[in-house]
């Protein structure tokens, strides 16, 4: 075989017979766009204010990381064939990272998978059926919906209040659980919290419904996609079973990167091993923990939230200060005609979402309309408001020294008083 393949590479040949008619071709010109990627909104050349993007700058380290295992399966150099799973792999680090990651949210056992979002699928996947329901808060991400509705199960919302506080009625978590225990006769299989929403950064008294839960022996699922990693979470004071988050928005990780973090009684169900038998081979893959079809994040990505663990454990320690810069941030814009911040107050999140009555008439006469906040922003080295929003838009002054949250509120004042509104 090897002797004729020799033969036939030496022999002359038109290089179109392998290379052009019988394989597709893409035209360079359109090629070309892939090299030299560039990001136009680079960390060192802008303020980037977009909520999802302050809690996932990398450090220098995750930097270093990214270009050390950039390599497809980089980590799995060292997979110990014993036990075959990326959390066993013990060079790089990867074991000693999953204990340290459950000790830290105060868990007892972690996994990290692609997203928060499929942590949340693999927990619905894994605690209940097709049919069951699952009770939610009403400000739950949409992925929180998603993957509920790929779990094949049925939500049960819990409402918030209206304008401006938008906050959730914790107490009818009971309700809700009773609600569905009338209707169907079975307990809801779990109940999740948006421990921090995205509309509105209100954070939420977690532990009150972790106690409703336990009353009722309903599993309890935080959403911690908003805060941990970036402020501290203890899982068992918040009453948590099982925690789920977000590396590339709150763990100064790249994406894809998910957390999830289990309390042992919940490990084996949610963390349950293959039993496919394979009917004409009976191969067993009885090693793999079948929600998470085996290996999960197993490069770059990974390497950078491990890379990062060191400073975000310091990093939570400072979130007093960063609630801070977020509440004197609001005052500063509520000092704007006409503006206000929504949700509850005083801010104990940095996800800030204001209303701007003011910003939005200044739009109405303005030649660019709702996108010269946009524009005028832009030109002061700040990005991630929303292009066209001025009556309502969200900012997040999460990990912004001291001096760059007053340049923020500046820019905002400064861009005010050129619209000819009144600040106070
Ligand atoms: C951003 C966000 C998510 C999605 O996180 P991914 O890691 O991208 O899946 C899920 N839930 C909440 C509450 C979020 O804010």
């Amino acid at each position: 075989m090897r002797k004729q393949w020799l033969v036939k590479t030496r022999s002359v040949r038109p290089a179109t017979k392998y290379g052009g008619k019988d394989v597709v071709d893409i035209p360079r010109e359109r090629l070309d766009q892939y090299r030299n990627l560039k990001r136009d909104f680079k960390e060192e050349k802008y303020i980037n204010l977009n909520p999802i993007q302050r809690g996932g700058i990398l450090t220098l380290e995750a930097r270093e990381a990214l270009l050390e295992f950039g390599d497809g399966y980089s980590t799995c150099d060292w997979c110990p064939p014993k036990e075959a799973r990326l959390d066993a792999i013990k060079r790089p680090p990867i074991a000693q990272f999953m204990r340290d990651l459950a000790e830290f949210l105060n868990m007892d056992v972690a996994r990290v998978v692609t997203r928060c979002r499929e942590a949340q699928f693999i927990v619905f996947a894994t605690l209940g059926e097709p049919g069951d329901y699952v009770v939610v808060d009403s400000l739950a991400h949409y992925s929180t919906y998603i993957a509920a509705e790929l779990a094949r199960m049925k939500i049960k919302e819990v409402p918030h209040t209206g304008y401006p506080e938008f906050k959730l009625d914790l107490n009818a978590y009971a309700d809700k659980i009773e609600e569905v225990r009338r209707d169907t006769g079975k307990l809801p299989a779990a109940v999740l919290l948006t421990h921090v929403d995205y509309l509105y950064g209100n954070l939420n008294d977690a532990a009150a419904v972790g106690k409703i839960c336990k009353k009722y022996g309903v599993p309890f699922i935080l959403n911690a996609a908003y805060t941990a990693g970036v402020m501290p979470v203890d899982g068992k004071k918040l009453g948590a079973d099982i925690i789920v988050s977000s590396g590339h928005k709150s763990w100064a990780a790249s994406a894809p990167t998910g957390i999830l973090a289990i309390k042992e009684e919940f490990a084996e169900k949610v963390l349950a091993r293959s039993k496919t038998v394979g009917d004409w081979s009976k191969r067993k893959f009885g090693l793999k923990e079948y929600a998470l079809l085996g290996c999960t994040v197993m490069g770059a990505p990974l390497m950078s939230l491990m890379a990062s663990f060191p400073h975000v454990v310091e990093r939570v320690k400072r979130w007093g200060e960063e609630v801070e810069n977020a509440r004197y941030l609001v005052e500063q814009l509520e000092r704007i005609e006409g503006t206000r911040q929504m949700g509850t107050k005083p801010k104990q999140h940095t996800l800030i979402h204001m209303e701007s009555d003011g910003l939005y008439k200044a739009s109405q006469t303005h030649k660019r309309r709702g996108f010269f906040l946009y524009d005028e922003l832009k030109r002061r080295g700040i990005v991630g408001i929303q292009p066209g929003l001025t009556k309502h838009f969200k900012l997040n002054s999460y990990g912004l020294p001291r001096e760059k949250v007053e340049l923020v509120a500046n820019a905002f004042l400064d861009i005010a008083r050129e619209q000819g509104l009144n600040v106070s």
